[in-house]
């Protein structure tokens, strides 16, 4: 048994901040030590894309709680501190300084870092990537003096991203290697609603084309070389191509690793007395039966619930169904399920997707994996029943908008 009493929480951002908070809801009363190596206080990256980047939201409505709070709450914040590595068998981690802490438990809330594009200028100045609030305030400062981007990647950030910059006025090329954007998640049938959207709204989407350079002008990107030839010349270049857990921490400790730290339902890695939470946990989900790493605000939020009270020996388990949203222009969705790429049969639509008012369902052998609900609100808490139930779902009934969906969800 270790003679640490501390609860140790790696990862100081949404995950690790909810994990200080569940803790102490839960009454656990001994030491907290949440370390980060941000200097900003735990923050919430979703505005990052959409009103904070669009100047609509101020920064202090990104903080997950007030200054005073951690405080308050004993819980020990330590901040710009870069944890280098896990000690095991004495229950202590190694700060970038060579101290040691020492933990009872220890939670891993490293979440994920941007994947870095593989091509010549990939560094250049004017190449951004959003992951961290102080990337915002150089693509706010970039939409002030440029006037045309180049977005390479059509997936949320990019397509998020796209949209603020629309709305500042700064002309917008898509660069995806994909036929449609956010074609893995969504399948063409419901792409295509993001394909038109973006298209309407004045975007140059190029897709199922290959980057094969940055190109520069004077140190500074001045657009992006296709692998056909063709030259898109842009101002800056954003990049938004997926992250990557940051899992390296838990690897070198001999931790199972796998698509991120992989946990059991109760968000236990292969260490007993080490947990992970958030983007970098690759967790088993009881309701899927298999394990998923969810990249979503949802996950990090919800999750650090289930990890606190299985750090403090309850008996718990994770499986609320993923859920994730975005904004863009006048197109606001929510999404609930879980379908791999590829891993449906059927899209039902209900309402008008013409319209951008509209429910879709994604279908495997008749059972509802997943339903987005796009512009068409209050109606999540019924999709998320319809993916639960794990029934065939009478097609006609679900895709008929006059009926309430609550009585579909009866059967
Ligand atoms: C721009 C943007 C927009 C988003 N929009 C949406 C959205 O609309 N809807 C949605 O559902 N989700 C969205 N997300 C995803 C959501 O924000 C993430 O799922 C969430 O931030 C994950 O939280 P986390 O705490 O697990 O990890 P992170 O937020 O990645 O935090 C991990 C923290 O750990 C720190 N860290 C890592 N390694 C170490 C170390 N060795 N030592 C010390 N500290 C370390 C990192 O620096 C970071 O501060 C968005 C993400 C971004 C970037």
């Amino acid at each position: 048994m270790s003679q640490n009493t501390a609860y140790v929480i790696v990862g100081a951002s949404l995950a690790g901040a909810k994990a200080a908070e569940a803790l102490r809801a839960a009454e656990f009363d001994g030491p907290v030590i949440l370390i980060g190596n941000e200097t900003e206080r735990p923050y919430e990256r979703p505005p990052l894309s959409k009103d904070y980047l669009l100047g609509t939201a101020e920064r202090e409505s990104i903080y997950v709680h007030s200054p005073e709070w951690y405080g308050d709450h004993e819980v020990d914040l330590r901040l710009g501190t870069t944890v280098t590595g896990i000690d095991p068998s004495a229950h202590e981690i190694v700060l970038a300084d060579g101290s040691r802490v020492g933990y009872a438990k220890l939670l891993l809330t490293t979440g994920a870092s941007p994947r870095r594009l593989q091509v010549p200028g990939a560094d250049l100045a004017g190449v951004h990537y959003l992951r961290r609030v102080a990337d915002t305030e150089q693509l706010k400062a970039t939409f002030r003096a440029a006037s045309r981007v180049a977005v390479i990647g059509a997936g949320w950030i990019g397509l998020e991203t796209t949209a603020a910059a629309r709305a500042a006025d700064v002309e917008v090329t898509i660069l995806e290697v994909a036929d449609l954007p956010l074609l893995r998640v969504l399948g063409p049938e419901v792409a295509q609603v993001f394909a038109d959207l973006h298209r309407e709204h004045g975007v140059d989407s190029r897709y199922g084309v290959q980057v094969a350079e940055i190109t520069a002008s004077d140190g500074r990107a001045s657009g992006v070389l296709l692998a056909d030839g063709t030259h898109v010349g842009a101002d800056a270049v954003i990049v938004g191509v997926g992250i990557s857990p940051n899992a390296q921490l838990a690897e070198a400790a001999g931790l199972e690793v796998r698509n991120g730290i992989v946990v059991d339902s109760q968000l236990r890695s292969s260490n007993p007395d080490i947990f992970a939470a958030g983007d970098v946990a690759n967790a088993f989900h009881p309701l899927l039966g298999t394990h998923i790493r969810v990249e979503h605000w949802a996950n990090a939020l919800n999750q650090p619930q289930t990890a606190a009270r299985a750090m403090l020996g309850q008996d718990v388990a994770y499986d609320r169904v993923p859920y994730f949203y975005t904004d863009q222009y006048d197109l606001g969705m929510e999404y609930s399920g879980y379908v791999e790429p590829g891993g449906y049969d059927q899209v039902v639509f209900r309402g008008d997707a013409g319209q951008r008012e509209f429910i879709a369902f994604w279908l495997r052998g008749g059972r509802v994996l997943a339903g987005m609900n796009v512009n068409v609100w209050d109606v999540n808490d019924a999709v998320q029943d319809l993916v639960r139930a794990g029934q065939p779902a009478d097609v006609s009934r679900l895709a008929d908008p006059q009926l309430p969906l609550e009585e579909v969800v009866k059967g």
